[in-house]
């Protein structure tokens, strides 16, 4: 097997495994650079990853490479010059491995996977799928703006990228522009900074179809508020389409100011809920046949009793099957699946607590966890304070003055300070960010 073939055979298996966000943030950019006898090397981007790499997954990518090659014992990371930066892979072969990220269109952020064709529909999501299809057919005139919401995993950004594949279709004069809320946000704040806010303007009023997913992240910024209810105006006055998703309705996101909750009502509101069981049926089936792949019905019905609610999960567990129908060139029984998919049905929950937050901060810099509680005013601890601070906030939505008070009895300005300050360090210190999702990383798998 050549380097690139056997990278790529981990990867594929690496991705089933992992979140997209973690497989995009831990190897975008990485390569096998050597096999000699019975070491490989892997190249990657920089040192946070090769931190990461070393002590999160290097038994994990040891054990995929030595499931295909016996004489692997070893793996090294070194990190790589400028060339490796820009792509993961030459094209073709990206696009057999079908990394969904990769084949994200460049001028309407969609990517072709999400379209109606493969969106099943049930009655936990007929009306928004049909509200979805009236506006793909006739944007701009039907429901306006169109608004989804509903729980994780249930099919909101399938949706949204949905309409938008469709009415890229049939209108292929229209400019079509998908985008997460949050992205809209750094947007606001970098050309507020760089003083570019006419171009900034300028750029979403020549839109015809805005689509912006998981709205709930504009709550409480108030500048990025104001932009958007003039962008929506700008939009809406010339008959463009807007859908918008989010994870609760309007009436439910805080601190959303009251005119644009007003504008968000206006149009048609739907939401998803739950799957039953006979459609989380239905969506496995889909999808392994979509793979070509069939398995027995007391393992589809098995996975959809056991899994309810969330739809990215039960595309999960099926994964993890037909990996294992791949590497055995036969299915599992229902024995073996059920023991197969024990980690994914019965992991105990991974949840934030303030506690595993600053554990993970205090470790990540090397620091005992009273130093961070206590007063000091030194550098080295003053930055991973406000670090954990900004954590507390952003995974837990904790609340300033108990963010202070866990912190080592701070006032709760000094909690709001803290956060907007490492809240704007990261619009512009990537590094921050890297570190800041190493962190997060910790948390999470801890
Ligand atoms: P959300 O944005 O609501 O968190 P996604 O749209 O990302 O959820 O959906 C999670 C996964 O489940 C995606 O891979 C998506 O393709 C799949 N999915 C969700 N709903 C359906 C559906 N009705 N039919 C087929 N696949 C679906
Ligand atoms: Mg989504």
């Amino acid at each position: 097997m050549t380097n690139e073939e056997l990278w790529q055979a981990v990867l594929a298996q690496i991705q089933l495994n992992i979140s997209s966000a973690n497989f995009a943030t831990w190897f975008k950019n990485t390569k096998i650079i050597s096999q000699k006898n019975s070491q490989v090397i892997v190249s990657v981007p920089n040192s946070f990853v090769k931190e990461w790499l070393e002590q999160k997954y290097n038994k994990f990518i040891l054990k995929i490479l030595h499931s295909l090659n016996e004489q692997i014992k070893e793996v090294k990371y070194s990190i790589g010059k400028g060339e490796l930066k820009r792509t993961l892979l030459p094209v073709e072969e990206t696009n057999q491995l079908e990394f969904p990220e990769f084949k994200i269109d460049k001028e309407t952020n969609l990517n072709s996977r999400y379209t109606f064709e493969n969106f099943i529909v049930g009655p936990f999501n007929e009306l928004p799928q049909a509200a979805a299809w009236a506006v793909a057919k006739n944007p701009g005139f039907i429901y306006n703006p169109l608004f989804i919401y509903g729980g994780v995993g249930l099919g909101k950004t399938h949706l949204l990228q949905a309409i938008g594949n469709e009415i890229v279709k049939n209108f292929p004069e229209k400019r079509v522009r998908y985008i997460f809320s949050e992205k809209f946000t750094s947007g606001v704040v970098a050309s507020i900074r760089n003083q570019e806010m006419e171009r900034f303007k300028s750029k979403y009023r020549e839109i015809d179809v805005l689509i912006i997913d998981d709205v709930q992240f504009l709550a409480g910024k108030e500048k990025t508020q104001e932009e958007f209810f003039h962008t929506f105006n700008a939009l809406y006055e010339k008959n463009k389409q807007i859908v918008i998703s989010s994870d609760r309705p309007p009436k439910a996101i805080p601190a959303l100011t009251e005119r644009l909750r007003s504008r968000f009502e206006g149009g048609m509101i739907a939401d998803i809920s739950y799957p039953d069981f006979e459609t989380r049926v239905a969506i496995l089936k889909a999808k392994s046949r979509e793979k070509n792949i069939d398995f027995s019905d007391e393992i589809y019905n098995y996975i959809a009793s056991n899994i309810q609610k969330n739809i990215r999960e039960l595309e999960g567990a099926l994964n993890r099957l037909i990996v294992y129908q791949k590497l055995n060139n036969r299915s599992p029984d229902i024995e073996s699946a059920k023991s197969l998919l024990k980690n994914i049905l019965y992991s105990p929950k991974r949840v934030a607590t303030p506690k595993k937050i600053i554990q993970a901060v205090a470790e990540f810099y090397d620091l005992k966890e009273k130093d961070l509680i206590k007063n000091s005013r030194k550098r080295e601890i003053v930055r991973p304070r406000q670090i954990a601070m900004f954590l507390l906030r952003e995974i837990l939505n904790s609340s300033f003055p108990f963010i202070g008070k866990k912190l080592g009895k701070k006032d709760h300005t000094t909690a709001i300070h803290s956060c907007e300050k490492i809240q704007k360090e990261l619009e512009n210190n990537e590094n921050l960010e890297e570190e800041i999702n190493l962190i997060k990383q910790r948390i999470f798998s801890g």
